[in-house]
């Protein structure tokens, strides 16, 4: 029928002919051969990029199979749901293991007291940073999942963005003291009707990101623009930069450029999954420039009327 037509991506030709004259697969000769037999089956296939559950059964008449019914059904979208859960799954369970064994084996060696005096603060200090980095990422994955369970019945308030910037900046001024790197906001009074938590959570990740990944003497500039239908918030530094090649990916769950210096700092490689999450939740449309070893400037632009 046309709607097969459509789905098998061939000519108007096709319509009313044999479904081998238009798929010749193993798998489909497989269910027709099955459905002759009387049998009911049911597969996932690839057919033109996209992946569709095939449901094959006889038709039966004077108690011979006369015929078959083949229902194909898109389940493209369904299917990578499902893969993008696995991936998390695993990446969740690796970055947990990998902390908890350096807990553990710190442990054992203090305990069966084979570590010399003057390098027992090396291990206390060490079972700190990784029992902090285990936090850091179930508060993270804990953020995500809220997120992914969708936030549509959270109540949004008309918050300016520009006195919860300048909140939120507080909370890492002393983390920016010790890298070395100053960090100050422009702009103006900004009110967009939002969800605080989540603005919160962007200003949060950009303004971290933008002080983990700069230099000793380098600088975080954080601007709030009011413009006549938006407002944009910038967050730009004088840090490491993004190679070109790697621009798309850095919003992706758990990528990160460099691994080693995102967990020496602390990183969990969700934060900026989470600024894409949230900005969407908003409609808000994210550009980023960067040029490596000069810095990187990532600008939301958040529309004051959504509709
Ligand atoms: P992480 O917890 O590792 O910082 P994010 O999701 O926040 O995870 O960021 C993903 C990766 O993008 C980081 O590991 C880092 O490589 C890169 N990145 C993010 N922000 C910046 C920035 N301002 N300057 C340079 N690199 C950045």
């Amino acid at each position: 029928n046309r709607a097969a037509q459509r789905l098998f991506k061939t000519d108007k030709s096709c319509i009313g002919k044999h479904i081998l004259s238009v798929n010749r697969s193993s798998e489909i000769s497989k269910l027709l051969s099955d459905s002759e037999k009387g049998k009911r089956t049911e597969k996932v296939i690839d057919i033109a990029g996209g992946k569709y559950q095939l449901n094959s059964g006889p038709v039966i008449s004077d108690s011979k199979v006369s015929g078959t019914v083949l229902l194909a059904l898109d389940v493209t979208d369904k299917e990578n749901a499902e893969r993008i859960r696995k991936e998390f799954t695993a990446n969740v369970s690796h970055e947990l293991k990998t902390p908890l064994h350096t807990i553990a084996g710190s442990a054992e060696l203090l305990s069966n007291g084979v570590v010399k005096a003057e390098d027992l603060p090396y291990f206390y200090s060490r079972i700190q940073s990784e029992a902090q980095r285990m936090i850091n990422l179930v508060e993270d994955i804990i953020r995500l999942s809220h997120l992914d369970e969708g936030v549509g019945n959270i109540k949004r308030e008309e918050t300016d963005l520009y006195v919860l910037a300048k909140e939120t900046i507080k909370t890492l001024s002393e983390e920016a003291y010790k890298a070395g790197v100053s960090i100050a906001i422009s702009g103006e009074t900004a009110v967009i009707n939002g969800i605080p938590q989540m603005l919160e959570s962007i200003v949060y990740n950009l303004c971290d990101n933008a002080v983990k990944y700069n230099r000793p003497g380098g600088s975080v500039s954080v601007t709030i623009e009011n413009k006549k239908e938006c407002v944009v918030l910038t967050v730009s530094d004088t840090g490491i930069g993004i190679p070109t090649e790697c621009r798309e990916r850095i919003f992706e769950r758990f990528y990160r450029v460099d691994k080693s210096r995102s967990k020496e700092m602390g990183g969990t490689g969700l934060g900026l999954s989470i600024v894409k999450h949230a900005a969407r939740l908003h409609n808000a449309s994210i550009e980023l420039q960067s040029i490596v070893d000069k810095g990187t400037e990532i600008s939301v632009t958040f529309p004051k009327d959504e509709s």
